[in-house]
């Protein structure tokens, strides 16, 4: 098979379906290979598979229909237009720097969810300042600040005593490569607080992923690890696979090269059918690297899924990584582990523990990170660090202004939950309930086919109709202009400076937001043969528990990927015979 048919096939059934951009590509394939590219899609669409202990129940009237980017009326384009210009008044300086830049700086982040007719709108806010909830940008607009920086900022922008911290190091300057006694200090907090035996601080999320798959890889000699499907892990081409058409690993994209890709295993999330996979190629896994619950679907919380996967990892000799990049000091102190009394082999850490620097963080058990130095040893006996050891090594590894931002931060989480241990991780959970269960209803009575998904204090919009669509970038422009900051990645946090006033803030301006786009047509009633093809929308009005919603909740998503990808079949079918 092509590669142009593995990225068509890819960009089908992965969670980003964009029926426009498929048939996009569709158009670039030869005769031969669309119909290569049909059969192989008709093997992946074969019915729905729901489960028959998740009732799904039909909303009571019909969802509203998003406008689609293919389909923008004549008025749909005015008003983005006129939405245009006031963006340029709004945000003019960013604008001017936005351009400018963009001739000798690189990033990829500006093209997240780009698209062509919105792009006077999506030339991202230049930040003046971060200063607890809210964001300043050059032109003096305030914001409340929800991207929570990709989930680093548990107690908001830059709080004063990890300043402190900071400029205090600074003063007395921060050699790079020996070690500092905030180092070991902030070595033994993290080990306490997380009840692991040993930790390693890396230069980033990325390099801690990477390494921690190394070290499985060390410890039993075998080669493959095992990932989820909808996972992120960071871009280290050690972990950088999409689950492709029957089930092969594919590789991530230009760059990356399908051999590394050959060494993952990319199973579906939540099942539980994936642990006879495992025991299977049991002599071949290394390691199962899982995101304990995906960022990308906060909704899913699979505590038993996440223990069978325990029980099979530990009979099968397979190191279990658990990435706690996103959920560790955020689902508590302990992470996703300590919530629901399962120890990983190794995990993984970044963000929040690195207080706004860059860093990562590898903790386990001490057979596991002996790996990396031998172990310990005695001065004045025989012992010496065993030979057993894989390479790793960075100038930042031990960078002593980040290594106090993370002793700042770990001791002031340390001081909250000692202090109150029943209200600190609980109340920004509660706030973030809060908010979810307000949109929730409100989404609801509009009958807009959005859903906030929620777990911790990390939420998410998601977008039912319109994964990629036109209307998903309006909501977060317009949220913008309506003063709330979001990010691109699509993952939003609460923290502790977020009063309940910029609570109401928040959900006053996602109510405005999406009013104003029903007013303006970018929300429509469904035509009669579009309400029987709705799949029913499961609105989450109260804290999701981790067992029957969560499992609710993924036959729905199932149904509607299925249907999602049955609709896209017909279309590549009706387009291949002359019919569009
Ligand atoms: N793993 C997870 C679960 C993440 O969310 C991220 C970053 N969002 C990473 C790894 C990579 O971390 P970094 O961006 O620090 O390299």
């Amino acid at each position: 098979m092509t590669t142009a048919i593995e990225d068509v096939i890819e960009r089908i059934v992965s969670k980003q379906i964009d029926k426009a951009q498929a048939k996009e590509h569709f158009e670039t394939l030869s005769d031969a290979e669309k119909s290569q590219l049909l059969s192989a899609l008709s093997d992946k669409v074969e019915g729905p598979e729901v489960s028959e202990e998740a009732p799904i129940q039909a909303p009571a009237a019909p969802m509203l229909k998003p406008a689609l980017e293919r389909s923008l009326s004549e008025h749909h384009l005015e008003v983005i237009k006129r939405w245009g210009k006031q963006f340029g008044q709004f945000a003019p300086k960013s604008k001017e720097l936005a351009m400018e830049a963009q001739h000798y700086f690189v990033d990829q982040r500006k093209t997240g969810g780009l698209k062509k007719c919105l792009k006077p709108l999506q030339y991202h806010i230049t930040y003046h300042k971060g200063e607890g909830a809210y964001l300043f940008d050059v032109d003096g607009n305030k914001y409340v600040d929800i991207t929570g920086d990709n989930g680093v900022n548990l107690f908001g922008q830059q709080p004063q005593f990890i300043k402190d911290a900071i400029d205090e190091r600074m003063h007395r300057g921060y050699p790079l490569v020996g070690y500092t006694e905030e180092l070991f200090k902030a070595a033994r907090l993290f080990t306490d607080l997380t009840q692991h035996d040993r930790v390693l601080f890396t230069q980033s999320g990325t390099e801690a992923v990477m390494w921690a798959c190394r070290i499985a890889r060390a410890f039993n000699r075998k080669k493959k690890i095992v990932t989820f499907d909808g996972a992120y892990h960071g871009l280290s081409d050690t972990v950088l696979a999409f689950k492709g058409p029957g089930g092969i690993s594919m590789s991530g994209g230009l760059g990356t090269l399908q051999e590394f890709a050959d060494e993952l295993i990319v199973l579906d999330w939540n099942d539980m059918s994936t642990l006879e996979i495992i025991e299977k190629h049991a002599d071949e896994i290394a390691g199962v690297l899982v995101e304990p619950v995906q960022s990308r679907a906060p909704h899913i919380q699979p505590a038993e899924f996440l223990r069978e996967l325990r029980k099979v990892t530990l009979e099968k000799d397979i190191v279990l990584i658990f990435d706690e990049m996103i959920t560790g000091f955020r689902a508590g102190e302990q992470g996703c582990q300590g919530l629901w009394g399962i120890k990983a082999d190794i995990a993984t850490y970044g963000k929040i523990p690195g207080g706004g620097m860059p860093t990562g963080m590898i903790a386990g058990m001490q057979k596991y990170m002996d790996f990396v130095d031998g172990g310990t040893w005695e001065l004045e006996d025989d012992s010496m660090p065993s030979l057993k050891r894989t390479l790793m090594a960075g100038t930042h590894t031990r960078n002593p202004l980040k290594i106090a931002a993370t002793l700042a931060t770990l001791s002031e989480i340390k001081r909250r939950v000692d202090t109150d241990p029943d209200n600190f991780y609980p109340a920004l959970n509660r706030k973030t309930e809060h908010l979810a269960i307000a949109l929730n209803d409100f989404f609801k009575e509009k009958r807009v086919p959005i859903v906030i998904d929620y777990f911790s204090s990390l939420f998410r919009f998601r977008f039912l109709d319109d994964a990629n669509g036109v209307v998903r970038e309006l909501v977060f422009i317009l949220l913008r202009m309506n003063g709330v900051e979001t990010s691109v990645s699509g993952n939003f946090f609460i923290n502790t400076e977020h009063t309940n006033e910029d609570i109401s803030v928040v959900i006053e301006a996602v109510k405005a937001t999406v009013n104003t786009l029903i007013e303006e047509g970018f929300y429509s009633e469904p035509e009669p043969e579009e309400i029987a093809e709705q799949a029913p929308v499961a609105f989450v009005t109260e804290a999701p528990q981790e067992t029957q919603e969560a499992a609710t909740e993924q036959a729905v998503t199932a149904q509607q990927m299925d249907q999602l990808k049955q609709l896209i079949m017909n279309d590549l079918q009706q387009f291949q015979q002359g019919g569009h």
